[in-house]
């Protein structure tokens, strides 16, 4: 699976600088919107649209998403992968578990699958350590217990 990485930063999220009616600056306000600072005017970046739309549609698929919102589907998964977006329960977008490829809801992961993967980092951090000493392997690698979601 290439899904290009290093495009799920928070810059690809067409993020609007400038207002589209007055040229002012754009202030983000939360959650994937943001407010001219001249004017007034609301835009939104890709996660707020889709985020938008998943409110005011609840149960869209993927590509009912795409073509409201004009954010591809590869970029609607990543947000979901990242855990930015929490899928309503009556929503058919499904992400699958990249393990045991049961339906799952955000992350990459299932709860049950994400706990048995941290149970087993932290067994081969154990390992390591005992192995070679200061080794500069630490709480960074735990990725999942990092993750954020925006309310
Ligand atoms: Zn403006
Ligand atoms: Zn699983």
């Amino acid at each position: 699976m290439h899904e290009g990485r290093d495009m799920l930063k928070m810059e690809g999220y067409n993020r609007p600088k400038t207002c589209e009616k007055c040229d002012g600056v754009m202030v983000f306000m939360g959650v994937g919107e943001y407010q001219c600072e001249d004017c007034g005017a609301v835009a939104y970046d890709d996660y707020g649209k889709v985020r938008l739309y998943i409110e005011g549609h609840r149960g869209a698929t993927a590509s009912q998403i795409e073509q409201g919102t004009g954010v591809k589907q590869r970029s609607i998964r990543n947000m979901l992968k990242e855990g930015r977006l929490e899928i309503t329960p009556e929503s058919k977008v499904f992400l699958h578990c990249a393990i045991c490829k049961k339906e799952i809801r955000s992350g990459s992961m299932c709860p049950e699958c994400e706990q048995n993967y941290h149970r087993r980092i932290e067994d081969e951090q154990r390992k390591m350590k005992n192995s070679m000493q200061g080794f500069g392997i630490g709480k960074e690698e735990q990725q999942g217990e990092k993750r954020f979601k925006f309310e």
